[in-house]
């Protein structure tokens, strides 16, 4: 049996999963989640005519050849207006508030000259000349936020100023997380001969936090088949889960064998990727379940490729890949084609460039190159040597090159 790509194996998982249904949130923990449903203007924005300036409100017309005009009204912001301009007079006003029934002009203050309790322009006045118009913005009824939109600070911005307090957005997925090993232990706890610390389960916690997820951290199972019934079962009452470890050819690794028998459709086991081959990926109904391999640094790796496109899908997000840059290579590199390889790579920024290295040992037991890691170059599985100057796509992980 050949092996799905890299490619297809991302896209099958896309093809599987959908977005979570809504709920109402309130407006500010909306930031960064995804609008479920349109939204329409509930009224005219701006409501009514006001000033884009401070200065004075007038008739164009009446304004000409510097004429002096007496002032009838002080209008500031927030007033509720005055009545009518009578013909022939100016109103001071003050930027925002509404510009008085019969005035069509607005003489800024830098264009005009008041003297007792008169004011003149100094500058012709143009009909319309700083006049903020009802509905100019927005109409009632007018589409404003199309559903799939991402919530940010202007989009919160138009929400308060139709006084919405809660949005309607797509939930975020419940991530169950579980490792799986007996020589596992929390980390905390003292270590015995031939144990390690569990890192696996807190990383994969802090990698959902970050893709929008609420980790559901459900410990560490034993290698064997009633300890991972247990946790499996109760993992699958997530929206998705994520296991690490026991998915290779060990004679104890259970995990895929366990979730055939809690009804769990297995899509795919092993993907043509370096590292990572043993991923799997299943359903049980509509619930995801990523089986990661275990070495921490393939763990990362398969979430960052698989799971988080995944879960951003399921908070209903459109664009889910991380966008690539072209960064050049700086060093020959050995490689046979074959399989599509995640290589940790350090970037710096050099004039317009981007250039590359290889952040260090690329053997899946050295976390250490994940550390000093600004990115993953994905070396595509057709490609030979490489030498300095291959042009390379990279994933940029650093915040400091690429906002998170
Ligand atoms: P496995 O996939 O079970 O063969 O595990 C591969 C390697 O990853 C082994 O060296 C494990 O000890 C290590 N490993 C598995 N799970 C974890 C974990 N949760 N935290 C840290 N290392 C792990
Ligand atoms: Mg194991």
């Amino acid at each position: 049996m050949t092996l799905p790509t890299f490619e297809e194996a991302r896209k099958i998982v896309l093809d599987h999963v959908a977005p979570l249904g809504a709920e109402q949130v309130p407006l500010l923990d909306a930031v960064g989640r995804v609008l479920a449903e349109d939204v329409a203007s509930p009224s005219d924005f701006p409501a009514w005519d006001n000033s884009a300036m401070d200065g004075y409100a007038v008739r164009a017309a009446d304004a000409q050849g510097g004429a002096r005009l007496p002032l009838a009204a002080y209008l500031p912001a927030g007033s509720a207006g005055a009545g009518p301009l009578a013909p022939g007079t100016a109103a001071k006003i003050l930027t925002g508030a509404p510009v008085p029934e019969g005035a069509d002009a607005i003489v800024p203050f830098e264009e005009a000259e008041e003297q007792d309790g008169t004011v003149r322009a100094v500058a012709p006045v143009r009909a319309g000349a700083h006049v903020r118009r009802r509905a100019e913005d927005l109409r009632a009824g007018e589409l404003a936020l199309q559903a799939g939109t991402v919530i940010g600070p202007p989009q919160v911005s138009w929400l308060a100023t139709s006084s919405r307090l809660f949005v309607p957005v797509h939930r975020r997925p419940r991530v169950a997380i579980l490792s799986t090993g007996d020589e596992l232990v929390p980390p905390g706890e003292p270590v015995g001969p031939g144990k390690i610390h569990d890192s696996n389960g807190v990383a994969v916690a802090a990698a959902v936090r970050q893709a929008g997820g609420e980790p559901v951290l459900l410990g560490i199972a034993r290698d064997d088949r009633e300890a991972l019934r247990e946790r499996l079962a109760e993992a699958l009452r997530a929206d998705a889960v994520v296991t690490s470890a026991g998915v290779s050819m060990g004679d104890r690794d259970y995990v895929r064998e366990v979730l055939a028998a809690l009804d769990v459709r297995q899509i795919f086991w092993k993907v043509d990727i370096k590292p990572g081959r043993p991923t799997a990926f299943a359903l049980r109904g509509a619930t995801p379940v990523f089986s990661l391999p275990g070495n921490p640094v393939s763990t990362l790796l398969t979430f960052e490729q698989f799971v988080r496109p995944a879960l951003l899908r399921m908070q209903g997000r459109r664009e889910v890949l991380r966008p690539t840059v072209r960064a050049v290579f700086q060093e020959d590199l050995r490689r046979k084609p074959g399989r599509t390889h995640f290589l940790r790579v350090r970037l710096e920024r050099r004039g317009d460039a981007l250039l590359a290295w290889s952040a260090g040992n690329q053997d899946t037991g050295i976390l250490k190159t994940m550390l000093r890691a600004d990115g993953i170059a994905i070396l595509p599985s057709d490609l030979g040597d490489l030498s300095s100057g291959t042009p390379v796509e990279v994933q940029i992980l650093s915040p400091d090159l690429a906002p998170a």
